[in-house]
């Protein structure tokens, strides 16, 4: 989305016919009433700062494993999201392996750590197909395929973090979405990596699970609208 003109910009294909729309006049236009645009991504990083797992903090990468992984960059204390809106995707960069990416680029971190990629990688090795979920359940019970697809997944995560903290000096991340539901098994994956592959600072980077669950977005939105309108009004 480009959200300084309230347009979709590009629009993949469970979107049809959404690129060019022009959403915030058409709801402008409905309600009356003054309407902004962002990603959702975007939003749930805006709702986790400002109510959630890290209110108040400076500096944030936001990751959203789902359906894909989306991220977002929260850095000097407003969201950064860069000439194209792209800031902080950290789900689309390559370096993750060689697998296809939903998006049609190689090796992106979605290809091991999205709640889709997390089922087919497991799949992959073993010609079962599960939900990232029950995938979760198999590896509480030991299943090892199960244990090396959230290991695989998790490495990636932590390294994308060490990737960002090296680029923008984060303190911080939370990580949402379906798939950090099965935080007790994932968080000390990633945190191992993170131990063995840090920062260049020195300074460890924190690592959350988002506390908003599906409300990061709506109350990241709200944010949102709130702190535009107040900048209009210049209060
Ligand atoms: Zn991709």
């Amino acid at each position: 989305v480009d959200s300084a003109t309230g347009r979709i910009l590009v629009a993949s294909d469970s979107f049809t016919g959404w690129a060019g729309f022009a959403v915030t006049d058409a709801v402008e236009e409905a309600l009356g009433v003054p309407a902004f645009l962002d990603n959702d991504v975007n939003a749930f990083l805006y709702g986790e700062v400002s109510g959630g797992a890290v209110r108040g903090e400076s500096d944030v990468l936001g990751m959203t494993l789902g359906t894909g992984v989306g991220g977002a960059l929260w850095t000097g204390g407003a969201l950064f999201a860069g000439p194209h809106g792209a800031a902080g995707e950290i789900g689309h960069i390559p370096g993750f392996g060689d697998l296809l990416c939903s998006c049609g680029g190689r090796g992106h971190l979605e290809t091991l750590a999205s709640g889709r990629s997390i089922g087919a990688r497991y799949a992959d090795r073993t010609g079962r197909r599960l939900t990232a979920r029950e995938v979760a359940q198999a590896a509480d019970r030991g299943d090892q395929d199960a244990l090396a697809v959230y290991d695989a997944a998790g490495a990636g995560i932590a390294q994308a973090i060490v990737m960002t903290a090296g680029v923008v000096d984060i303190t911080t991340v939370v990580v949402g979405g379906g798939v950090s539901r099965a935080w007790p098994l994932l968080e000390p994956l990633i945190l191992t990596s993170l131990a063995a592959d840090p920062p260049v600072s020195g300074h460890p980077v924190r690592l959350v699970r988002a506390a908003l669950a599906s409300d990061a977005v709506p109350v990241g939105a709200a944010a949102r609208a709130r702190q535009e309108l107040t900048a209009k009004v210049g209060v």
